[in-house]
């Protein structure tokens, strides 16, 4: 299947082919495969970062044991977390569901102390599972997205496709890049709404996920 890649150090997107048995692009040693990434999405294409897969390689060889992973990737109209879920750009993991109490602590506190991820949610927000994810910051509301603009690249803007395209304002496909064609989607989704905003900033990005999320595509009871 397709894989997206956003690489930070190019600031280029990444374009793979890859069997399901695969290691995701940029993964070490298939410490994480495509299926285990893709879980349950019904989705025919799968989207990251090559600094979320370094700081998964990180993380998995300081374990120095498998990291299950029971959720991974959703597209928007999947639903399954908050609106602006880091879920569905690909940089984040919920793990660990396999273990005691004991060794799930002792998961998050190497996951903070690595220092790789930008976010490991509090245990007690997480009682049978682990998230980490490597969100980027500032954001565009007090949390969430960040601001995209004209020329913005990487999944951000992937995210926001897949919400316009969904909505039915045409992006003109799924690349990562905020050109023409999805600056004319923007516009008009915002003119639909009476929302002025320079870019992408904290209005649109909300009323895109309220309209977006849990679309009818799927079954919102599959996931957490
Ligand atoms: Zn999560």
């Amino acid at each position: 299947m397709k894989v997206l890649i956003y690489n930070e150090d190019t600031n280029k997107m990444e374009s793979y082919n890859r069997s399901l048995g695969s290691p995701m692009p940029y993964i070490k040693n298939r410490y994480l495969t495509l299926k285990e990434f893709k879980g349950s999405t019904k989705s025919q294409i799968l989207w990251s970062t090559k600094r979320t897969m370094e700081a998964f390689n990180k993380t998995r060889e300081r374990w120095r044991k498998p990291i299950y992973v029971g959720y991974a990737f959703k597209r928007i109209f999947e639903g399954g977390h908050s609106g602006q879920s880091q879920h569905y750009v690909g940089v984040s993991f919920d793990t660990a569901q396999n273990l005691s109490v004991k060794q799930r602590t002792e998961l998050y506190n190497l996951a903070k102390k690595l220092k790789v991820w930008v976010y490991v949610e509090p245990l007690r927000l997480t009682p049978r599972w682990l998230h980490f994810d490597k969100r980027a910051t500032p954001s565009a509301c007090s949390a969430g997205y960040p601001a995209l603009k004209m020329n913005s690249k990487g999944n951000y803007v992937l995210v926001l496709q897949d919400a316009l395209n969904t909505l039915n304002y045409n992006t003109g496909g799924l690349d990562g890049i905020y050109g023409q064609q999805t600056n004319r989607a923007v516009q008009a989704f915002q003119s639909r709404y009476n929302i002025s905003e320079n870019g992408v900033q904290c209005k649109t990005w909300q009323k895109l996920s309220s309209l977006v999320v849990g679309k009818g595509k799927s079954n919102k009871n599959e996931y957490y």
